[in-house]
């Protein structure tokens, strides 16, 4: 049994949706389908999910909505004529918004979150009626019934641990079911969001509470690349990652997947396969626990930027019993989440997200740390670039750094840090951001 799950993209009109058709009618394992809102259908276009958020915007400040809420239903209008679906299925959507606009949500997050969800839901309806009309035996299943029970973190939400016992049921259904992704529902019955595009953690969730052989995520793309097309147009793709190294991916820059649908996918051993909605017959790219040996000792190449590097020096520092936790407790205090902690003797280095800070915070958390740590030096370096390697082959080989930072240095890169982890399937770089394309540039070129 397969659970496949397609992206915005995959989802963004009557074409695309005809491609979907073909891939769920063409291997009769692929029995749940989970979906996203409907995406762009071209690059200035918008997806429905941020029309959703500014639609929920405008109605909680008693601002005219009625723009937005009529261009969010032609984009659904346009796919039922396009698909000549029985006029009921707009009728159910239309309806849907009508809903929202008469309810009475307890807070303006859950108010939010209603709407953020609408989006997926109705397009699972949709979906699930375009199936049935072309001869597939399928039925909407609203994630309530499916079992996807989360926290009550609005925007944030994780999976409750007993979900999975609801989601194994799904196994005897006969239907295809399509389910929307991208929400679950707390405790009080209220509709909470995962993160943005958080619909592969859905996916990401069904696959593992069903026991899938496989989960199948359409996208828009033939494969992950090795380094960011953006900057290698002709970047070579990768057949094969562990989840280890995806997550590292992920983590950097990596977006075809979303890193927290790594974690159901893994803790049930469920295999991965990252696809092209138009290109469905392609390799794609697999993601396994373990991958057969390879010769190449990289698999990718993340970059990512936003970062800042804060360095903190005091003589002595080495001998000082409970220094990093006097500097974690100041960090957890300020409710900031902290990256990486590079270290010398007598100096440490933390990289943390710069859109964590707002200016005040950026001044206590200097304050603090130069006056309560009694530091001799706080020196903060915005406008960090993480680049980092990842592969699995990297523990067998010798001389990974050595490369890497000759392309570098014959590039003109200079380096604020170097990390690399004890598992040694990843080794990263801090630079300024504005040097991250040609950093990514030389490392691909040194080792592809
Ligand atoms: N529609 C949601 C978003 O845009 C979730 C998703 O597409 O996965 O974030």
């Amino acid at each position: 049994m397969k659970v496949i799950k397609f992206g915005g993209s995959s989802l963004a009109n009557a074409t695309q949706l005809r491609k979907v058709l073909n891939i769920v009618k063409s291997d009769p394992e692929r029995k749940i389908v989970v979906v996203s809102a409907p995406g762009k259908r071209f690059k200035e276009d918008k997806k429905v999910t941020d029309e959703l958020i500014e639609f929920a915007r405008l109605v909680l400040n008693e601002m005219p909505y009625e723009t937005i809420q009529e261009e969010i239903l032609n984009r659904y209008r346009e796919i039922t004529e396009d698909l000549k679906l029985n006029y009921l299925v707009m009728e159910k959507i239309e309806k849907h918004f009508e809903k929202l606009l008469r309810t009475n949500f307890e807070s303006n997050n859950l108010l939010i979150e209603a709407f953020k969800a609408s989006g997926e839901d109705n397009h699972a309806k949709l979906i699930a009626a375009f199936l049935e009309q072309e001869g597939i035996p399928a039925r909407y299943m609203s994630p309530q019934d499916a079992g996807i029970f989360v926290t009550s973190e609005p925007g944030n939400a994780t999976i409750l641990p007993e979900s999975y016992n609801f989601l194994r049921r799904l196994r005897e259904m006969d239907e295809v079911l399509v389910i929307p992704g991208f929400f679950g529902y707390n405790e009080r019955e209220e509709i909470i969001t995962f993160s943005r595009g958080g619909s592969d953690i859905t996916g990401a969730i069904v696959a593992n509470g069903v026991q899938a052989d496989l989960y199948e995520n359409f996208t828009d793309v033939d494969a992950i690349y090795v380094a960011n097309p953006h900057y290698i147009p002709n970047s070579k793709k990768i057949n094969h990652l562990t989840y280890r190294e995806m997550r590292e991916l992920s983590y950097s820059g990596f977006s075809v997947f979303h890193d927290e649908a790594l974690l159901p996918a893994f803790s049930g051993g469920i295999p991965v396969s990252v696809k092209n909605t138009n290109n469905p017959n392609g390799e794609g790219t697999k993601i396994t626990r373990t991958k057969p040996k390879s010769d190449t000792i990289l698999s990718g190449i993340a970059s990512s930027s936003g970062f800042i590097s804060i360095h903190i020096s005091k003589y002595l520092m080495n001998r000082e019993i409970g220094f990093i936790r006097k500097v974690a407790q100041i960090f957890e205090e300020l409710q900031l989440n902290l990256d990486h902690m590079p270290s010398g003797i007598d100096e440490i280095n933390i990289i943390l997200k710069r859109d964590q800070l707002t200016p005040g915070k950026q001044a206590a958390l200097l304050y603090r740390l130069k006056n309560e740590l009694q530091s001799d030096e706080v020196r903060i370096q915005a406008n960090v670039c993480l680049v980092m390697l990842v592969g699995e082959g990297m523990v067998a080989s010798v001389g990974t750094t050595a490369t890497a930072t000759q392309a570098l240095a014959d590039a003109g890169v200079n380096l604020v840090m170097i990390n690399q982890g004890s598992s040694e399937i990843s080794m990263m770089f801090g630079i300024v951001e504005t040097d991250e394309e040609k950093a990514v540039k030389a490392i691909y070129q040194a080792f592809f």
